[in-house]
C-alpha cells in the first residue's frame, strides 16, 4: 500500500546535503533556513488532563493533536495518538491530521480491532504492542523536524542518549512495531530513524509534550541549526 511521503523530509536531506557539500550556491537557501527556524512557546493541554473514560480520552487526544501542531512537532497529517481506557484503545483515524481530530476518533479493541466504522492509524500495532506489554496508557507519535533531521544526519543508535531504530511503517517483520519494545521502555521516547518520534505515558500527554518539545527545541534543533551557522560562517 502506497503512503504518503513526509514532505519535510526533502526539506530535511537538501539541509544534510548542504551541511556535507556546503556548496555557495546552496548558502542562501541555507542561510534562509536557519533564519527562518523559530522555536515556537511551549503550549500544554489547556484545562483538565485527566483521562477517566472513553469521552475524555477522546477529548485528550484532540487537544494534544492541536497542541502538537501549535508547536509545529508534526506536519499536517502525519502523526497519531491514543489511549488504553479498561479493554478499548481510543486512537486517531488513518490519515487524519492532528490539528482536527474531532471527527477523526476510532474505538478499538485492544488487539486494535476497530468498533466503529472507522480505520485506526496504519501505526496501531505499535501503540497495541506498548499497551500489551507495558502499563502506559497514553501513547503519542508524531513527526518532529529537527529529530528526523538528526537521526539521518548523524545515523547513531542514540539521540541524546535517546534509542534510534530502524524500521518500517507498520507491522511484519521489519516494521516499528517489531522493534518499538524495549527501545521506548527507559526512557519513554523513541526515535524512529528518518521518520519521527513514538512517547509513551502514564495517564496523560502533558509529559510526552513537554519531553518531544524540549528534545526537539532545546537540542536537536540547537544541534542542527549550529552545523549549518558553523558553515555559514566560512
Ligand atoms: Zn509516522
Amino acid at each position: 500500500m502506497d503512503r504518503p511521503v513526509d514532505p519535510q523530509i526533502a526539506q530535511i536531506e537538501k539541509c544534510i546535503s548542504f551541511i556535507k557539500n556546503p556548496t555557495v550556491a546552496a548558502l542562501p537557501e541555507a542561510k534562509k533556513f536557519v533564519e527562518d527556524s523559530t522555536v515556537p512557546d511551549f503550549v500544554g493541554i489547556p484545562g483538565d488532563t485527566e483521562i477517566k473514560n472513553e469521552d475524555s480520552a477522546a477529548e485528550q487526544i484532540i487537544k494534544t493533536g492541536k497542541a502538537i501542531c501549535r508547536m509545529k512537532m508534526t506536519n499536517g497529517v502525519f502523526g497519531n495518538i491514543s489511549a488504553r481506557v479498561g479493554d478499548r484503545i481510543i486512537v486517531t483515524e488513518t490519515g487524519s491530521s492532528l490539528a482536527e481530530l474531532e471527527n477523526s476518533i476510532v474505538v478499538c479493541d485492544l488487539g486494535g480491532k476497530p468498533l466503529n466504522s472507522r480505520k485506526p492509524s496504519c501505526e496501531i500495532s505499535s501503540h497495541v504492542r506498548i499497551y500489551r506489554e507495558t502499563k502506559s496508557n497514553c501513547v503519542v507519535h508524531c513527526h518532529p523536524f529537527f529529530m528526523i533531521a538528526n537521526s539521518l544526519l548523524y545515523d547513531e543508535p542514540e539521540i541524546f542518549g535517546f534509542p534510534v531504530i530502524k524500521a518500517e511503517i507498520g507491522d511484519g517483520p521489519n516494521g516499528i512495531s517489531s522493534f518499538i519494545l524495549p527501545a521506548i521502555l527507559e526512557k519513554k521516547l523513541a526515535i524512529v530513524y528518518g521518520h519521527g518520534v513514538f512517547t509513551m505515558g502514564n495517564d496523560n500527554f502533558s509529559e510526552q509534550l513537554k519531553a518531544i518539545y524540549d528534545l526537539e527545541y532545546t537540542l536537536c534543533r540547537d544541534k542542527f541549526t549550529s552545523e549549518i551557522s558553523r558553515l555559514l560562517k566560512i
